[in-house]
């Protein structure tokens, strides 16, 4: 939906391994445009050679990568990279990073977060490292390498990558020409392989195997690094937990719903969401209309099951672009009118159901209902496609603290006033987990229940702190 009032994915990673010369970067180039709702920050590449070369700058993919830029890089493996940073973007955080080493250069594209980060640059540090950038990525270069120096592995050296690092991360690596893709040991962010005509390719989404016409090979396993070659996909299992972890918010908002996790298409569990939150929150109505664009898949599944009519009721204006916060509250509620639009022909006089996938703060949902009334809706209900979002994510997406969530320490009727709605229905946690159709221990529930798959720091919490207290700065 809007800027600002929802989580933010943090990366999408690629890695392709080709028999063609000159053809990798072509492959990074479109199956990174296909991720780019996972990040829209910076894009970046890295290819093989006799040193890496790596281009990554702020701005989206086709921003960054021209005709003239792409003639610079040729070879037969890379891996690319999305990034959304939580602020302060600067071309130096974009990714991938490349390291040197004391066993050479190591390119690393990462989505996730190192819970133990800060515990594992300490312990660099005593034994002499010294941190150029500071990066979790520069870390885990420094733990490979300290590694290989040992046993000359580099398998080996991923394994104790593995066993060192706490949290969610999902990896490409490009280490003297071979490609890597690994996963965190519970599974927490998606990553998936295929077979192209000549090569393979590693990615975030299955939305970029797509676009490199592959052949789904299926998802790398939680604990598992796939090494890529042209011909063949080598596969090491390095850890197994009793349980995984799989970020549901994927499903419900950040995945593209064309995208296939699991075995389970994204689209089918937002529809089937819409549908159990139908029947757990039946309402008399006349029209479902969706939030453009995140509420539209389960708006289908809610119109269908309660045997109403879904419009397209809010108009999205799709060309402005990225925006920034508007110091005062008038240029705000400009700024959401801006971006969706009711169509009062349409609205006039009907009761309306606005389904949408998540809330986070509230702030924007508030707005649209108080537009949909101001477009002559004679009742206006809200139906949401995840439980209510009580706690923060430390694994990998951008929220915001918990006091901040529209549903920290608020009734449903407190939410219902806020919003200025005149019913608000969420999904159950049972009712998403059904939806999405996988065991519930095999899912991350964290932010809807507060119970996480691995212990978080309490530098985390500080972490998280600070940045919503310069959130709060920038929207002052
Ligand atoms: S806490 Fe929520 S957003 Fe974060 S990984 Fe778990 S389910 Fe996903």
């Amino acid at each position: 939906m809007l800027e600002g009032d929802k989580p933010r994915e943090k990366c999408g990673v690629v890695g392709i391994a080709t028999d063609n010369a000159s053809l990798a970067p072509s492959y990074l180039y479109y199956s990174l445009r296909a991720l780019q709702h996972r990040g829209q920050e910076s894009a970046g590449m890295a290819v093989e050679g006799k040193k890496i070369k790596c281009i990554k700058d702020l701005g989206l993919v086709s921003d960054v990568f021209d005709p003239k830029t792409m003639k610079k890089l040729k070879g037969k493996a890379g891996i690319g990279h999305v990034y959304y940073s939580q602020k302060l973007s600067k071309p130096e955080n974009a990714q991938p990073h490349v390291i040197s080493t004391s066993v050479g250069e190591i390119a690393l594209g990462h989505n996730g977060i190192i819970v133990n980060a800060e515990e594992l640059k300490r312990g660099l540090r005593i034994k002499g490292h010294v941190f150029l950038k500071g990066t979790e990525e520069e870390a885990m270069a420094y733990i490979i390498a300290d590694e290989m120096q040992r046993s000359n592995d580099i398998l080996k050296a991923i394994k104790v990558l593995m066993r060192n690092m706490l949290g969610s991360y999902t990896l490409t690596m490009l280490y003297e020409g071979r490609v890597f893709g690994i996963r965190d040991p519970y599974g927490i962010r998606p990553l998936c392989v295929g077979k192209m005509k000549d090569g393979h390719a590693v990615v975030s989404e299955s939305v970029a195997l797509d676009v490199l016409e592959a052949e789904p090979l299926g998802d790398v396993q939680p604990g598992e690094v796939v090494e890529l070659t042209p011909n063949g996909v080598e596969s090491h299992q390095m850890i197994t937990k009793n349980r995984k972890a799989h970020c549901f918010f994927e499903y419900v908002y950040f995945a593209r719903a064309d995208s296939v996790i699991e075995g389970r298409n994204v689209y089918e569990v937002r529809e089937r969401a819409g549908s159990r939150c139908a029947k757990e929150h039946p309402v008399d109505a006349d029209v479902v209309i969706p939030i453009p664009d995140s509420g539209r898949s389960h708006a289908y599944g809610f119109s269908h099951e309660a045997d109403l009519p879904m419009i397209e009721g809010l108009m999205k204006n799709r060309y402005i672009g990225r925006t920034f916060i508007m110091p005062d509250q008038e240029s705000r509620d400009i700024s959401v009118r801006e971006k969706v639009n009711p169509i009062v022909n349409v609205i006039k006089g009907k009761r309306v159901v606005l389904v949408d996938d998540s809330i986070v703060r509230g702030t924007t949902m508030t707005r649209i209902v108080q537009a949909v009334k101001g477009a002559g809706a004679k009742e206006v209900h809200v139906r949401i496609g995840s439980p209510p979002l009580i706690t923060p994510c430390y694994l990998g997406i951008d929220m915001t603290t918990r006091e901040r969530f529209l549903a920290n320490a608020k009734t449903m009727d407190d939410i219902r006033d806020t919003l200025t709605a005149d019913s608000i229905g969420y999904i159950s946690v049972d009712g998403v987990v059904d939806a999405i159709g996988l065991p519930k221990g095999d899912l991350c529930l964290g932010c809807v229940t507060g119970k996480y798959p691995l212990d978080i720091p309490s530098e985390m919490h500080r972490f998280q702190k600070l940045i919503d207290d310069y959130e709060e700065e920038d929207e002052s």
